[in-house]
């Protein structure tokens, strides 16, 4: 799946949302969410990002590695 990293938060452009084939990315409080269960892995939201906040979820940085499960755990919560 792909993750929104830190980017994101307090941001929320978008921008992602007209490039999803699939409609699995969501709004959140503070960022945009990818449904893990829903996402096909097309990589078209990647590109689009103004802020380039959106990965394949093993090419998080280091630095905003907490959002690899930021998605998930928001889903399951629901
Ligand atoms: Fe949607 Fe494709 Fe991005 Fe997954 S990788 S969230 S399916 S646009």
């Amino acid at each position: 799946t792909y993750v929104i990293a830190q980017p994101c938060v307090d941001l929320k452009d978008k921008a992602c949302v007209d490039e999803c084939p699939v409609d699995c990315i969501y709004e959140g409080r503070r960022k945009m969410y990818i449904n893990p269960d829903e996402c096909v892995d097309c990589g078209a939201c990647e590109p689009v990002c103004p802020v380039e906040a959106i990965f394949f979820e093993d090419d998080v940085p280091g630095e905003w590695a907490d959002f690899r499960r930021a998605d998930t755990e928001f889903f399951a919560e629901l």
